[in-house]
């Protein structure tokens, strides 16, 4: 593949990031990345969208830009997920189209499958059922990217798809306790807790199961999904079933990578979301049978270096 201009929108995030860091490591004369932040263009408004791409007529995007959060902002705010992340990724998928775009990966998530269903979840599920109520608003945007990426290609032939990944966590991602995702949140607490010599409180009972991957390992595999991966249906980049863990053993892992030494409790009267979301990789597994993810442990004890390490200008 020669000259590939690709354009990353929500190229300022913990995903986009990480990919910034992947291919900065390994540079390419025939490829020129851009990493575009919300500052450069609000994805929102479809004239900074066309704006974004006239400047940079990019040949392929990777398209991360989104409203995200963890399950306590998702309920407060459903509707504002569904509407701004449909408009994005509508404005997204348009200019991609009209810009010559010859490919787009964009990303769903483990969270948007249907509540009731049959574990392990893949990826012929995506539609399969109503999402669990809790981020009903950002699991209807997310899934429209997959008929979007059909539509698309009915139409037009256009080869865009999308990844599915686990919960991601890293450097760069937001810490905030209130809106952020549970393991950045229990990070940021187990901070502030050894720093304060008080309790760490992990919200809910601790017994829901989660799939983690480490930004660092997603980045590697969405450069390869757009270098090689040709199908429109998605695909789901996850770490293997057995590396499920609960969020109890999260904590855990938190805990042991801050040195923190005080008492652990569990909030019970805070919801726990959907229990569980195990999803299988074996789309995955089958294209890159030796792919080696970075032990759990590891990659928690150098996300909360980076925490500790930056904790003047995390997103918190
Ligand atoms: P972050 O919250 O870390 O980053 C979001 C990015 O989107 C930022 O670069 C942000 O820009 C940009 N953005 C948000 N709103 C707009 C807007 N209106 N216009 C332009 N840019 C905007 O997200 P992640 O890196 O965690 O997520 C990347 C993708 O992966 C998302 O599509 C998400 O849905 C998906 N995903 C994430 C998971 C996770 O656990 N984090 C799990 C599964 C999927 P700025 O920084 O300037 O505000």
């Amino acid at each position: 593949m020669v000259n590939m201009r690709v354009l990353v929108t929500g190229g300022s995030g913990l995903v986009g990031k990480a990919i910034q860091e992947f291919v900065e490591y390994q540079p390419s004369d025939e490829e020129t990345w851009i990493f575009l932040s919300s500052k450069d263009a609000d994805l929102l408004d479809a004239n900074a969208t066309k704006k974004i791409f006239d400047e940079h007529q990019p040949t392929h995007v990777i398209h991360l830009a989104a409203m995200v959060g963890g399950l306590f902002r998702n309920l407060k705010y459903n509707a504002d997920f569904l509407r701004n992340n449909l408009l994005i990724n509508d404005n997204v998928l348009k200019c991609s189209k009209e810009a010559g775009v010859v490919k787009v990966v964009s990303c769903l998530s483990t969270c948007i499958f249907p509540d009731k269903t049959t574990y392990p979840i893949d990826e012929t599920m995506v539609h399969n059922g109503p999402p669990h109520p809790s981020n009903k608003g950002y699991s209807y945007a997310k899934r429209m990217l997959d008929v979007m990426n059909q539509c698309y290609h009915d139409q037009y032939g256009l080869r865009y798809t999308s990844v599915i990944p686990t919960n991601v966590f890293g450097p760069h991602d937001n810490f905030s306790i209130e809106d952020g995702h549970v393991l950045p949140g229990l990070i940021h607490k187990a901070y502030l807790a050894k720093r304060d010599a008080v309790s760490l409180t992990v919200w809910g009972s601790g017994s829901p199961r989660r799939q983690f991957i480490y930004s660092r390992d997603l980045a590697k595999l969405i450069v390869w999904v757009l270098k090689n991966y040709s199908d429109i249906d998605p695909i789901i980049l996850s770490v293997d079933e057995s590396a499920e863990v609960s969020i109890k053993e999260a904590a855990e892992m938190v805990v042991k990578a801050a040195g923190f030494t005080g008492p652990v409790e569990y909030d019970t009267s805070k919801a726990d979301g959907q229990y569980k979301k195990t999803a299988s990789n074996a789309k995955l597994r089958k294209l890159l049978p030796d792919f080696v993810f970075t032990p759990m442990q590891q990659a928690v004890d150098e996300t909360v270096k980076w925490f500790a390490d930056n904790y003047d200008v995390a997103r918190k």
